[in-house]
């Protein structure tokens, strides 16, 4: 599909000011920091994708998978671009980005549960400031904190320097909504891997870690 069509179809799911088609934005999103030289110097061997997209819901998001799986256009799911893997790079004509700066939002702090109900793009800085406040703690630490997303971070499995202490990411999730390449939506439920019930009583402190769902 060619990048004027694309645009008006887009357009039927989301607002001119969630497509993003800046050539250097796009230029930027063929890759990840696993090709940061050949990047830096301009001398990429991958293709561009065709329009960077801020869906800013879960049916924004659907929308968008449907029509991409309906029309065979790759889909690179983006958050806080820290990947140093190739998670991000682009290898086909047709593909577009779907960055989450839009889900930004933190839903809920459950400190009785020690849960907290965050979307795929809130920056992890931002959740752990705000459970400092309140003197809890996420209990995750990669040196991608300050940059890193909650959904790169899941995708990714991420650890830090605190995994031996609390776990990895995975440890931390409770629950989850994703979006499959269909449209099914599938919401797994706020389980803990493993409880003996809810607290009775909650004494916040540093040693608390709270568990992340969205
Ligand atoms: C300076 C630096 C320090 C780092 N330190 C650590 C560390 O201590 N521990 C560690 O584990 N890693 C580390 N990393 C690697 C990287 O930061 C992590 O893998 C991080 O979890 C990626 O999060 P992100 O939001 O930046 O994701 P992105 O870079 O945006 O994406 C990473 C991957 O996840 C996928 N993805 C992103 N969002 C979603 C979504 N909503 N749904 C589905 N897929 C999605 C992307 O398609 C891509 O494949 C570091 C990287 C840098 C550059």
């Amino acid at each position: 599909m060619k990048q004027k069509q694309l645009i008006e179809e887009l357009l039927k799911i989301v607002g001119l000011d969630q497509i993003n088609t800046n050539q250097d934005d796009l230029y930027d999103a063929s890759a990840d920091r696993y090709k940061k030289y050949a990047k830096a110097r301009k001398v990429l061997d991958v293709p561009q994708p065709l329009a960077i997209v801020y869906p800013a819901n879960t049916e924004e998001v659907r929308n968008v998978l449907m029509f991409c799986n309906e029309n065979k256009i790759n889909v690179i799911a983006r958050g806080g671009k820290t990947a140093t893997e190739g998670g991000l790079e682009n290898w086909c004509e047709s593909s577009i980005v779907i960055d989450a700066e839009h889900l930004d939002k933190i839903i809920k702090i459950d400190e009785y549960n020690m849960q907290a109900t965050v979307q795929a793009g809130v920056r992890l800085q931002d959740l752990e400031d705000l459970v400092r406040a309140k003197g809890l703690t996420t209990g995750h630490s990669p040196q991608s904190k300050p940059v890193a997303k909650l959904g790169g971070l899941v995708a990714t499995r991420s650890i830090g320097q605190l995994s031996t202490l609390y776990g990895g990411i995975e440890d931390m999730v409770v629950g989850l909504e994703c979006v499959f390449p269909n449209g099914h939506v599938s919401r797994i439920k706020n389980v803990s891997r493993r409880a003996g019930g809810p607290p009775k009583e909650v004494k916040p402190s540093l040693t608390k870690t709270l568990k992340i769902s969205w």
